[in-house]
């Protein structure tokens, strides 16, 4: 069985630094069913292909099955040896783990970067066909090809077999390609060939992290990758919930709070306003909205034609949900792609969001961990590099002027930090000198004299 990973994003050949193997030689690594070999069918600037090839010793394997007394299990004629399974999930883990777990030593940036990747895999067995494979790897954002293989091909009245050669492609992180593969390619098998213990669990939430809580398919991958065990599935989707649910939930719960503190002073549709003010003045005709939540700014935008292309972007799939169902995209004819949707985070460059006029950021960074506004200003500044960006942020200050709010709490529990208007000016002039661009900093709501006004607003211009 074949993995093959191509890096078309030049300097192409970096794919070598994230795997950590050289384009230049042939590698074998000895797995306990077999052997793995890691080769490069090619390697230029333009154009780079990993290829992780997996010979797995058949007649081994039911040596040690035998040898553990489990014999009948074995059968010396079966697909294991060619078909990408759990075999390939454990060779991914053995041979690519550092760069499955979204470390590089020479070239960390890159491996926290979508770039574009097509993974290319022959032969995998869908059990349940071609739509399972829509179903598991299109949520993902891949573009799928599926070529299904016939039984025999001296045979043509034998018909189909459920095989096929997958290619995946998309815009994604390497990590984030290696752990998609990881955990579905047993799903797509639905037999794994080893045994299904506690540490199951963990690996799948492991390798889940980020994206299987939201899947619409989650409860079909569990079901599976944990081979039907009830218990551990059990277990497993009541942390996935925990995990990622509770969070959004949290958060709707808490944006409802601070909206309650906030709306004497219909602060939001204040920011909105502004920000639509500010974007006009620019003249701005393809706007990206990051932190985009519920589509509260989107809603406003779509309605005015001379915003022309629109792209809301958010880590959340829930909120998102609520934003697609609120701007009835679904009504959208397909080929439309004015208003676009796009789950990711902000703290990753993504070229996607490259080539735009303008940029809102409202009311996002305070949700960011401190730690990661760099990785925020680079991704967005030193990657996306908007014409113009808008974001907004409260003015802690003011928090004093709350009366529903007690003293020295923050007006959302998930918000990290809030900041003096000091404290905004430093981080916006530090930002802008370092990535080439202007900025200047301009209130939102009632201004009082001591505390300035309640939301502050900091306009980016690329110099
Ligand atoms: N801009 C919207 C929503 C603000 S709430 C408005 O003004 O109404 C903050 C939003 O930022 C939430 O929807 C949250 O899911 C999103 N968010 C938080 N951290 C993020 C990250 N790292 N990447 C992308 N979105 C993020």
């Amino acid at each position: 069985m074949l993995l093959t990973i191509t890096n078309t994003r030049p300097p192409a050949t970096d794919l070598s630094f994230l795997l950590h193997k050289h384009p230049d030689r042939v590698q074998s690594f000895p797995l306990s069913f077999g052997q793995a070999h890691v080769f490069y069918p090619e390697a230029s600037e333009a154009r780079c292909t990993a290829a992780l090839l997996l010979d797995v010793d058949a007649v081994g394997l039911v040596r040690g099955l035998a040898a553990r007394g489990r014999a009948g299990e074995a059968q010396y004629v079966n697909d294991r040896p060619y078909v990408a399974s759990s075999f390939m999930s454990v060779a991914i883990a053995d041979v690519y783990g550092t760069a499955l777990g979204g470390r590089s030593q020479a070239r960390q940036e890159t491996a926290e970067t979508a770039l574009p990747l097509t993974a290319r895999l022959a032969v995998v067995h869908a059990r349940g066909g071609p739509g399972l494979l829509a179903q598991l790897f299109e949520p993902l954002g891949y573009t799928l090809v599926a070529e299904r293989h016939m039984l025999d091909e001296h045979f043509p009245e034998w018909g189909e077999s459920p095989y096929y050669t997958l290619q995946l492609s998309g815009e994604v992180r390497l990590q984030d390609l290696l752990s998609h593969l990881y955990v579905l390619l047993p799903v797509l098998d639905d037999d794994k060939h080893y045994w299904v213990g506690d540490e199951e669990v963990e690996k799948l939430l492991r390798h889940g992290e980020g994206w299987l809580a939201s899947h619409p398919a989650r409860e079909l991958i569990t079901a599976r990758y944990l081979r039907h065990r009830h218990t551990l599935m059990r277990d497993a989707l009541a942390r996935l919930v925990e995990g990622d649910e509770d969070p959004d939930a949290a958060e709707e719960a808490h944006a409802a709070e601070e909206q309650a503190i906030e709306r004497p002073l219909s602060l939001n549709r204040q920011r909105i306003a502004t920000a639509i003010d500010v974007l006009k003045e620019v003249g701005a005709s393809t706007v990206l909205d990051l932190g985009c939540g519920e589509g509260n700014l989107l809603g406003t935008l779509v309605q005015d034609r001379s915003f022309a292309r629109i792209l809301g972007v958010d880590v959340s799939y829930r909120a998102l949900e609520r934003a697609k169902a609120r701007l009835h995209l679904d009504r959208q004819p397909p080929d439309d792609v004015r208003v676009q949707l796009l789950q990711g985070a902000l703290t990753y460059r993504d070229r996607r969001l490259a080539g735009f006029d303008a940029a809102a950021v409202l009311e996002v960074i305070e949700h960011l961990e401190p730690t990661r506004l760099d990785a925020f200003a680079e991704a967005l500044f030193g990657g996306a590099r908007p014409g113009t960006v808008v974001l907004t942020t409260p003015n802690v200050e003011y928090n004093v002027r709350f009366e529903s709010l007690p003293a020295g709490t923050l007006r959302h529990r998930d918000h990290r930090f809030e900041w003096t208007r000091a404290e905004l000016g430093e981080w916006s002039s530090r930002v802008a000198e370092r990535f080439g661009y202007e900025v200047r900093l301009e209130p939102i709501g009632p201004q009082d004299p001591d505390v300035g006004s309640p939301t502050q607003m900091a306009v980016f211009t690329r110099s």
